[in-house]
């Protein structure tokens, strides 16, 4: 078997608040094989934001492990996690999290600093991860110029810069309408499966979550269950919204439109409340 891109075990971790000792997670077991899509989904307050930053080396965890392709982070001093950070995991955030002094290219250029890419080499890379995420002839464009979708594009873009192992998405649509929501999906299943990127998305949202392969769902800080997804590779696969047979990312994003239009109608009849 293949050495899974992240292991973690028996990951546990709580935060003093004064006199009360706060249990985020406590003994999660989780592992993640290349080219996957999984999505951790969970109510607010589930410990999802947590857990990222443990995988991502943002946050060490009380007790337990994190494996990022086959080295426990967890061991490692901090000198050594700013490189982890950097070349193995690609982070997408909620607020995109762009610099709003940089264009676009300068905000995915700048995260190759010092990484494997030669300087001469960069700002061909980035202005081709931007073309790569549907934003040519954005490249100039400050973050305040661009609408929400497109910033989460080029967040994604400079996700993709170093080459990562691994794409940690903390409710990547989280602050995106309906449209933009679909359109960030379709390009993540598409990054997921053209491309072989490893994907792990953590959500509250259920419509995001049904649209990955692999559904965790966190509760109080454990994995309270699993399920399959939506696995667009496999063209046997049907809609879960209206049972309808899913091909591709487009006819995904069809049917997925169909599905909110039929919301907003029953809405709109009174058949809703
Ligand atoms: P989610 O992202 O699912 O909303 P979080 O991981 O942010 O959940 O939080 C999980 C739990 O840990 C919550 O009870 C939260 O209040 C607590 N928590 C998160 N970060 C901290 C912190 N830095 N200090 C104290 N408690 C925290
Ligand atoms: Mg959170």
């Amino acid at each position: 078997m293949s050495e899974p891109v992240l292991k973690i075990e028996n990951l546990s971790k709580s935060y003093e608040l004064g006199k009360h000792n706060v249990q985020a997670l406590s003994n999660l077991n989780l592992r993640v094989d290349a080219g996957e899509f999984v999505a951790i989904k969970g109510p607010s307050g589930s410990g999802k934001t947590t857990l990222l930053n443990m995988l991502g080396c943002m946050d060490k965890p009380t007790s337990g492990s994190v494996l990022l392709d086959g080295v426990d982070v967890t061991k490692l001093p901090e000198s050594d996690l700013y490189k982890i950070r950097r070349d193995k995991v690609g982070f997408v955030f909620q607020t995109f999290n762009l610099l709003p002094y940089l264009n676009a290219r300068e905000n995915v250029e700048c995260s190759m600093e010092d990484g494997k890419f030669k300087r001469s080499a960069r700002k061909r890379r980035a202005s081709e991860l931007l073309g790569m995420v549907g934003l040519s002839g954005r490249e100039e464009h400050r973050p305040q110029r661009l609408s929400a979708g497109e910033q989460q594009r080029v967040a994604i873009a400079r996700a993709l810069a170093n080459d990562p192992a691994i794409i940690l998405a903390d409710e990547p649509t989280g602050n995106l309408g309906t449209k933009n929501k679909l359109e960030l999906m379709k390009l993540l299943i598409d990054l997921n499966i053209n491309r072989g990127t490893t994907i792990v998305v953590v959500t509250h949202d259920t419509h995001v979550a049904s649209l990955s392969k692999r559904v965790l769902l966190l509760r109080d800080g454990t994995i309270m269950k699993e399920r399959k997804g939506l696995d667009l590779a496999d063209n046997k696969q049907t809609c879960p919204y209206c049972g309808g047979k899913v091909t591709d990312a487009e006819s995904l994003g069809f049917l997925f439109r169909e599905e909110e239009e039929r919301r907003q109608d029953e809405c709109s009849n009174g058949s809703l409340p």
